[in-house]
């Protein structure tokens, strides 16, 4: 038996989450049956579309049950293996964090090489799943191609870091990203993006208007709201989106407006596409034969925020939601 602590959900919110809605909470794991093995975790990952789990209501991702452990990207070290496939002591990726130990079968969990990348909790970030949302948003859904200029909105997180500096990378014109701090902005610029600014500073149309004076051919959406419809106003004709996020809505408790000049898609013959990343898992190998070479030569830069410990992993997600993360937010257990 190992005792270990989780965090589970124990109300679901109304509108921002809070720590009450969370508690830490202590367990006994039995021991590993044949076929499964025990791992303890490393990294958790902390990601906006749990807030979309914490509510009640179908989507893409099944919601988290009240008083039942969360779920999420986690990194893990073997402790006992009663699997072939698993040996003790290699380091495993898999979708059990918000919690210290985990019991399971082996399939459960992808041997991931902790040598192959300068810090093991990019495979949570710039190799995982954040930079394959990258890396697909832009090349596929966006369908970029050299030449193109580019507004990222969301830049300086983990997702948009990744497709600032792929594009760049991959030969766009021009690459504009906006975020939500003026230490931000200035990452930003020490990235290689062209232009930058704070969304808090004015309004983004204006502010995406002076960046862009010649228009864009891309936008990808992290965001929404003011964002998107700035950017609609900015495309040029055929421009394309790629719309992956709309964190400015995640905790409205009303419904939002959409864009008001959604009109414009007609007579610019613009292409608005929404996606989910874990449709595109064939695009992994693909995903990783491009970035991981350039993350490994410094090409594209990591940005990490770690926060220590699974007893402030609450504070950490709420953070997130708020802007807290240059980069991508991990917790260390
Ligand atoms: P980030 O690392 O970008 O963290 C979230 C960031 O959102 C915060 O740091 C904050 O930065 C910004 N933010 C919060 N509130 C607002 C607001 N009102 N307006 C503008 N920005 C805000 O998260 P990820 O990179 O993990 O995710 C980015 C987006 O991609 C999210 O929308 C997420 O849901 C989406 N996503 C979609 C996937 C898909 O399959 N479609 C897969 C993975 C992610 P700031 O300080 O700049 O405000």
């Amino acid at each position: 038996m190992t005792r270990s602590r989780q965090v589970h959900l124990v109300s679901r919110p109304h509108g921002w989450p809070a720590p009450e809605n969370f508690a830490l909470v202590e367990v006994d794991l039995p021991d590993p049956g044949p076929g499964e093995v025990l791992v303890r975790n490393t990294f958790m990952s902390v990601d906006p579309y749990m807030r979309g789990r914490m509510n009640a209501g179908p989507s893409y991702a099944p919601p988290y049950e009240v008083g039942e452990v969360m779920h999420g990207g986690a990194l893990g070290e073997v402790v006992v293996s009663n699997s072939p496939d698993l040996a003790a002591g290699q380091t495993v990726r898999h979708n059990s964090g918000w919690r210290e130990h985990v019991v399971a079968p082996a399939k459960a969990f992808q041997p991931v090489d902790p040598a192959a990348a300068p810090s093991p909790s990019a495979y949570l970030g710039v190799l995982g799943m954040p930079g394959l949302t990258a890396y697909v948003g832009l090349l596929d859904i966006a369908a970029f191609q050299p030449g193109d200029a580019v507004f990222v909105s969301g830049a300086a997180g983990a997702v948009g870091s990744v497709v600032g500096q792929l594009a760049k990378l991959r030969g766009a014109s021009l690459v504009v990203g906006s975020a939500g701090s003026a230490a931000k902005v200035a990452r930003l610029l020490e990235l290689g993006f062209d232009a930058a600014f704070n969304y808090k500073d004015g309004p983004v149309a204006r502010q995406l208007a002076d960046a862009t004076p010649d228009g864009i051919d891309v936008y990808f959406d992290n965001v929404g709201g003011d964002h998107l419809e700035a950017a609609i106003g900015q495309l040029k004709p055929f421009g394309r989106a790629a719309l992956c996020g709309a964190i400015s809505q995640y905790n409205a408790s009303a419904p939002v407006p959409g864009p008001s000049n959604l009109s414009m898609a007609v007579g610019k013959r613009l292409t608005l596409r929404g996606y989910i990343v874990s449709d595109h898992y064939d695009r992994n190998a693909a995903f990783l034969a491009e970035v991981a070479p350039a993350v490994q030569a410094g090409r594209i830069a990591i940005d990490e925020t770690i926060v220590d410990g699974l007893e402030n992993a609450t504070g950490a997600f709420l953070g997130l939601l708020r802007g807290d993360n240059l980069g991508k937010m991990v917790v260390r257990l």
